[in-house]
């Protein structure tokens, strides 16, 4: 900023906001604005999660069993985030997670319902009721990555009144098939020419691999923001404990394909912390590791110093943690965020904002702070990606939240990121309850994009390198607010409202 400016800056830079010593949060503080003369669609959120790893927006799902299996990680994935894997289940069932995620090709059925030619077309009209579709592949021996030898559909059955029939004598045999490694666009054009129903993707050896539906075509929507590695496959994390006996599960995940591991610890400053760094980045060097959770600068010079390529930084802001009361230690977020970017910026490591987002200011605030990405649990729990089933509770729809140091996550395995030793005794630094149906990630993370876009150009801001430059040269401005502040930034003075769908933050 020239001289001349400076002199006529309100507010104050953010090392001046974050000098007193006192612990701040999110809604301590507010962004003064900028200037525009853009348009909101012109931002860029474009943004590195690790050293390695950049994708298009800021968002990186929580590992927790509420929250981050295979269906989130794609919808996450597709939509430019990254999800991360939770680790409260076998490292076998972990790696399946991450496999599923890698194989997943936009528009490509790619474990489609398979039967075999001694099947009988009862057995077609189960898979009707059951699953909604009746176009089956016939393979030799009914399973999938066997020999493809016809296909059954609506038409080959329909009028057919003796059920008992074998596929063999009603499939059609002569088909239109594409070889492996198809693209979408090319399935499409094949499934044009061909006026077929299905289209069969085999490899060399004729086996099928993946099917392609006709009535897929106009859903299948392109997603050009997708976080894609080299091989144009989505990314996907993987989280891992401390464990010694999870050196076996780091290895699984990494064979499987993950292309971050997330060193999931509530306290990470831990000698069981940096081994387990030190062990990935020996037999591994080319997985980026995200180490944490970290909350001052202290600790996250250790993480450095043993090679993390991120860090996750948090411990107490969760929705669902109660850490802070129960052991007295944490850190409110923003400072912590603010202390821990602000060093790691000067080796180029990338931090994680992870708990006590409530919405898109929150995201914005902490962006502006030096986060390079925020990490969601509650706000991505509700989803129709989210693990769990949708119920009601009092007339509401709602999924099931739980902190991986909840009672019932612990009883489940998920206590792996509080050093508690098996002793019986458990002591929860985290709570289970419930949270609103938010509907699809393909809905949601839209919404998000847009609102953290508009943020930005009221901040004057294009992009997230030039947000961080304007932090780091006090062009940004920011001011602490006062509790009446913060009650006058809020909903006041109506007798009733409503509350858009997605929250008022
Ligand atoms: P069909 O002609 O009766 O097989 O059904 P449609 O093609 O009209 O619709 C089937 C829908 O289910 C499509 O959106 C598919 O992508 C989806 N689907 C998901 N899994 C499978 C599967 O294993 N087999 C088939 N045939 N469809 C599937
Ligand atoms: P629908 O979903 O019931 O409309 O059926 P389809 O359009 O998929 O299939 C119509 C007829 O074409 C049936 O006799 C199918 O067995 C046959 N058929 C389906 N897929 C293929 C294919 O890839 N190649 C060939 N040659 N026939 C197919
Ligand atoms: P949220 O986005 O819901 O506010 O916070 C999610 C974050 O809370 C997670 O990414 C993780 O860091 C933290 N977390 C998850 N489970 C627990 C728990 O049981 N106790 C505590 N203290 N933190 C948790």
């Amino acid at each position: 900023m020239t001289e001349e400016r400076e002199a006529i800056a309100d507010g104050v830079p953010a090392h001046v906001l974050f000098e007193e010593g006192l612990g701040l949060s999110y809604d301590d503080y507010i962004l003064l604005p900028g200037y525009i003369d853009f348009h909101a669609s012109q931002v860029s959120l474009e943004t590195r999660v690790t050293r390695r790893i950049t994708i298009k927006r800021p968002i990186v799902s929580a590992p927790m069993d509420t929250v981050t299996e295979t269906e989130m990680a794609i919808g996450l994935a597709l939509q430019g985030g990254l999800g991360i894997i939770h680790y409260n289940n076998t490292p076998e069932e972990q790696a399946a997670m991450v496999r599923r995620v890698k194989r997943f090709e936009n528009g490509f059925i790619s474990d489609p319902v398979v039967l075999g030619p001694r099947h009988t077309i009862a057995d077609v009209d189960h898979i009707k009721q059951t699953h909604g579709f009746s176009g089956i592949p016939i393979t030799e021996d009914g399973t999938l990555n066997s020999r493809l030898v016809g296909i059954v559909t609506n038409r080959d059955i329909d009028f057919e009144k003796d059920r008992s029939r074998p596929l063999a004598e009603v499939m059609t045999t002569d088909l239109v098939t594409a070889p492996v490694g198809v693209t979408l666009s090319e399935a499409n054009k094949i499934l044009k020419e061909s006026k077929k129903g299905k289209l069969p993707v085999v490899d060399s050896e004729r086996r099928l691999v993946a099917l392609v539906s006709r009535n897929d075509l106009i859903k299948n929507k392109e997603f050009p923001e997708a976080s894609k590695d080299p091989r144009k496959q989505l990314l996907v994390g993987a989280a891992v404990s401390t464990r010694e006996e999870d050196r076996r599960r780091i290895d699984l995940v990494i064979e499987a394909g993950a292309d971050v591991l997330v060193i999931d610890a509530a306290q990470g400053y831990s000698r069981f912390e940096l081994d387990t760094l030190r062990y990935i980045k020996e037999t591994a060097p080319h997985v980026d590791v995200v180490a944490g959770n970290v909350v001052s600068v202290t600790q996250a010079e250790a993480m450095i110093r043993a090679g993390a390529d991120a860090l996750r930084i948090g411990m107490g802001p969760g929705s669902i943690c109660i850490t802070q009361n129960m052991m007295a230690v944490g850190r409110a977020q923003a400072s912590a965020v603010y202390r821990c970017a602000h060093y790691a910026r000067q080796f180029d490591v990338p931090v994680i904002a992870d708990g006590g987002i409530r919405g898109i200011g929150h995201i914005l605030k902490a962006l502006a702070i030096g986060a390079s990405t925020v990490m969601l649990g509650s706000l991505l729990a509700g989803t129709a990606e989210s693990p769990g089933e949708y119920l009601y509770e009092n007339g509401i729809r709602v999924k099931q939240y739980r902190g991986m140091a909840s009672l019932e996550a612990m009883n489940a395995g998920g206590g792996k990121r509080y050093l508690n030793e098996n002793d019986g005794v458990q002591v929860p630094q985290g709570v289970a309850g419930t949270v609103v149906d938010k509907g699809s990630l393909q809905d949601y993370v839209p919404y998000l994009h847009k609102g953290i876009s508009q943020g930005f150009q009221d901040m004057g801001v294009r992009s997230i390198p030039e947000l961080h430059e304007a932090l780091y040269s006090g062009r940004l401005r920011f001011e602490r607010r006062t509790p009446a502040a913060q009650e006058e930034g809020s909903v006041h003075s109506l007798v009733s409202y409503r509350e858009p769908r997605w929250g008022i933050r």
